[in-house]
């Protein structure tokens, strides 16, 4: 590695090293295995750590660092005269050896000059909790993408201590929040540090007072991810908890985050020697970053305007919020005593400050949209599915009134996700039996799937059922607990431990609970939905999950009202919620679940990745035509909902009818249909269609080729 940087990586080597004094000779490759998030997705990584102890390693919320330091010693030393576990290890850190060691892709991007991924959050791995939902864990399958394809590239984040809220729901179903601190110095992270020892800091100006910054770095295969800390003895009380929690409702912290963020987001890069060729803003949260990068070129000699030109040109932004309202507004009055000063720092004359955020540049007034700030400040931007490039176009075409709407220079790049962090090890060794050998390397590629089709509908199916049955045992587990500790009646409590049927259609809804999800759905047609649920010669059971944001107290009140069917027949044993939705929880849903139903109201859901995670473990989709669903349905390999717009009340109406309806003539009847073997042959065709066709197309190496291909690797993103 670049050892004469101040760049962390010293700091990783010396962390390894003193990792591995924890560990018997033959294991000492463990140390830097724990020290890079690629072990998860390799086929052998996790199960490495929970061979050690099954126990501990669900306890360490999966956590190689503590693991390893926490293990009782005369484990490790039995591990240690294992001789196939001691040649797993030294498998597991020579394939990681093995691809850091590849040279870069050739293309637009150089070694030297990386793509920096800027997003305020990063769902990389559950025991790293610097995520709240979609924005993060995509993010988090960027990077490890980007590492799979060799494209240089760093990521840029904040280091939150406090995470993302923790979910409980009362006796009534109303939503408690907690936080709780994570101990960074026992996870696999380090703090970076310059060369005389100390931690690296940066400085950036908030609210009048200079806040230091130190940078902590974790390693994602080839990308390391840079996270920004406030929470440091030098800072104002106040000022070290700007990094405190992710999406705090203050809005004076918000925009304090977006300027530790953006602009010590910036300067940390520079601090350590990292001179991006790209700065990729994923959603506006860091587009202060620009005003940062201006104030460097005019230190430098440029004038004002040219400094704004280099850094358009070396700016590409992801927009994800289609509707005006989730793109953030700030009032003047309300930024000026948060980042005045920083303005001020920068040496940007207010008119630019504000004016580059507002629709009209030359307005006093307007209050200010980090939305189109990051537009304004980009030579290229991308909407997130086809549908809601078409969507986000109109939406901001007033930036560009010379040109009509289809020429509005917002591309889009469809989501993918990371093949290998998503598909669930009974199904990767299914297709490891019936794949080329280099189908991982090659997951973009459709042809590496076409084998799928030939796989044996049995061998299928009874990787279907392991998956299933080993949903419903966890579900069971959680459930328990989690009606215990709500103070559940006894006879309630005993369900749980009774629910569910390893070989019965379980369908899943996970997500965040906003109100344009309709989760409430699932209920408007009570009646309906119960008869479909009590059904004993072709039983369903339903997983649902999901947070409500901490201050949207109607997404709340849905949530609640879900609640109060829980005691009709068969509700306690066929339907479950599980508290907490997490990346712990997300891939054992994906992975057990036959059908995936999602029912946003379009076109709010911009793209939606849950239904392709499902999609890599043999379930199939019944969506409304919205974001992704809406280019990949084909009428072959899962069901979709029109949703006609207008009237909310009569969509709302209309779509639970069609839910309902293709559930109960569709859905269900064809996973019922089986032959004398009991295997469902035409389920299992729409399953492997689904699977040869949606794998790669929406797969995280096809998105990251698309983003090379249309934004890294041009000078303008142009409509398609
Ligand atoms: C995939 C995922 C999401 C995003 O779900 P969408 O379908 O994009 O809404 C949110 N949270 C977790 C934990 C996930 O794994």
């Amino acid at each position: 590695m670049q050892g004469e940087r101040d760049d962390g990586s010293r700091e990783l080597e010396r962390a390894a090293l003193e990792l591995s004094e924890w560990l018997p000779a033959g294991l000492a490759p463990l140390a830097r295995v724990a020290f890079n998030y690629r072990w998860t997705w390799l086929p052998d990584g996790p199960r490495l750590f929970s061979d050690m102890d099954e126990r501990l390693w669900s306890r360490s919320a999966c956590n190689p660092r503590w693991m390893i330091q926490t293990v009782l010693p005369s484990r490790l030393r039995a591990l240690a005269e294992d001789r196939s576990y001691v040649q797993r290890v030294t498998a597991v850190a020579q394939q990681i050896e093995a691809d850091l060691r590849r040279p870069p892709l050739v293309g637009p991007v150089q070694r030297e000059r990386p793509v920096a991924y800027f997003c305020s959050e990063f769902g990389a791995h559950c025991s790293l909790s610097l995520y709240g939902g979609g924005l993060g864990v995509l993010a988090g399958d960027v990077l490890k993408s980007a590492s799979d394809l060799a494209l240089p590239m760093v990521g840029v984040g904040l280091l939150f201590r406090e995470g993302y809220f923790h979910q409980r729901l009362g006796i009534d179903g109303w939503q408690f929040e907690y936080w709780t601190r994570t101990d960074f110095e026992l996870s696999p992270v380090v703090l970076v540090r310059d060369a005389t020892g100390r931690p690296l800091t940066v400085e950036v100006v908030i609210r009048g007072r200079t806040v230091h910054v130190q940078i902590w770095r974790a390693e994602l295969g080839r990308v390391p991810l840079y996270l920004l800390d406030t929470d440091r003895e030098d800072n104002h009380p106040i000022d070290r908890w700007i990094t405190a929690r992710l999406y705090i409702g203050d809005r004076h912290t918000r925009l304090a985050q977006y300027a530790v963020l953006g602009v010590a987001g910036a300067r940390a890069l520079k601090a350590m020697g990292i001179e991006p060729g790209i700065v990729h803003l994923n959603e506006g949260h860091a587009a202060l970053a620009a005003f940062a990068r201006i104030h460097e070129h005019v230190a430098a000699g440029a004038s004002p305007e040219e400094a704004l030109e280099r850094v358009r040109a070396s700016t590409v932004f992801t927009t994800h919020t289609p509707v005006a309202a989730g793109n953030e507004w700030y009032p003047r009055d309300e930024i000026e005593p948060a980042l005045g000063s920083l303005a001020k720092d920068l040496e940007i004359q207010p008119k630019l400050f504000y004016g580059l955020g507002a629709f009209d540049v030359d307005s006093s007034s307007e209050p200010v949209n980090i939305t189109v700030l990051a537009l304004r400040t980009s030579r290229a931007a991308n909407a997130v599915a086809r549908r809601h490039g078409e969507v986000a176009r109109p939406m901001w075409q007033r930036l560009w009134p010379d040109r009509p709407v289809d020429e509005v220079p917002i591309t889009h790049v469809t989501n993918g996700v990371h093949t290998t962090t998503w598909m669930a090890p009974p199904m990767q060794a299914l297709l490891d039996r019936h794949l080329a050998p280099d189908w991982r390397e090659r997951a973009a590629d459709p042809a590496v799937w076409e084998g799928v089709e030939r796989i044996p509908d049995e061998e299928l199916w009874a990787v279907r059922g392991e998956m299933r049955r080993h949903l419903v045992e966890y579900a069971r587990d959680i459930s328990v607990q989690h009606r215990l500790s709500r103070g559940e009646s006894p006879d309630y409590v005993e369900a749980a431990n009774r629910m569910f049927h390893p070989e019965a259609l379980t369908i899943g809804f996970a997500r965040r609970v906003a109100m344009y999800k309709r989760l409430y759905l699932l209920t408007r047609h009570l009646d309906w939905g119960l008869r479909l649920l009590a059904s004993e010669d072709r039983p369903i059971q339903i997983v649902l999950a999901g947070k409500a944001h901490p201050q949207d107290s109607e997404a709340k009140e849905v949530l609640k009202q879900l609640f109060t069917v829980r005691r009709a027949p068969h509700v306690g044993s066929r339907i479950i919620f599980l508290e907490d939705y997490d990346l712990h929880m997300a891939p054992r849903i994906v992975a057990g679940v036959d059908l995936w139903l999602n029912v946003p109201r379009p076109p709010l859901e911009a793209s939606g990745t849950s239904g392709m995670k499902v999609v890599l473990n043999g379930g199939l989709n019944l969506s409304v035509l919205d974001g992704w669903w809406h280019e990949a349905y084909d009428g072959e390999s899962g069901w979709a909902i029109a949703s006609r717009d207008g009237d909310p009340q009569a969509q709302d109406e209309e779509d639970a009818t069609a839910l309902y309806d293709l559930l109960e003539h569709e859905a269900i009847p064809l996973f019922y249909e089986r032959d004398g073997a009991g295997l469902p042959h035409r389920w299992l065709a729409r399953v492997k269609k689904s699977l040869s066709r949606f794998g790669p197309r929406f797969s995280g190496a096809r998105m990251m080729q698309d983003y090379v291909a249309r934004l890294y690797g041009t000078s303008a993103g142009k409509a398609q």
